[in-house]
C-alpha cells in the first residue's frame, strides 16, 4: 500500500475511486461537481437499466459513471459529498 506524507508530514494514503453502483447512486452529480480532475461524468438509464443517452426519450434516470479512472488522484472528495451508502467505492493505493 502507498502511503505518502502531507505538507506536515502527516501520512496520507490516497483512496482511489474504484466503482460507482449504478443502484445505488442518485444521480445529485454532487461528486462530479466536486472532483476536478476529469473522472467522472453522468450517464443516463433505462427502466431496465441499460445506458442511455441523457437525452433519450427513454431515459428514466441519471446516475455519476466513472469515465477516466486513471485520472483518480484518491483525495477522497467524491466520498465526503456523496449521502448515498454504499454508492461508491474506494481502494487504497498499490504499487
Ligand atoms: S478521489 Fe478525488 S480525484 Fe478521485 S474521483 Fe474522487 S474526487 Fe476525483
Ligand atoms: S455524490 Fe453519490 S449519489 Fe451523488 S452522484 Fe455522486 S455517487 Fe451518486
Amino acid at each position: 500500500m502507498s502511503q505518502y506524507l502531507t505538507r506536515d508530514g502527516t501520512p496520507w494514503v490516497p483512496m482511489f475511486l474504484e466503482e460507482i453502483s449504478e443502484t445505488k447512486c442518485i444521480g445529485c452529480g454532487r461528486c462530479n461537481k466536486v472532483c476536478s480532475h476529469g473522472v467522472l461524468g453522468m450517464k443516463g438509464l433505462t427502466e431496465d437499466g441499460d445506458e442511455c443517452p441523457i437525452d433519450d426519450e427513454d431515459m428514466e434516470r441519471i446516475v455519476t459513471t466513472i469515465v477516466d479512472k486513471g485520472k483518480c488522484v484518491g483525495c477522497n472528495a467524491c466520498a465526503l459529498v456523496c449521502g448515498a451508502k454504499g454508492a461508491q467505492t474506494h481502494t487504497a493505493a498499490q504499487v
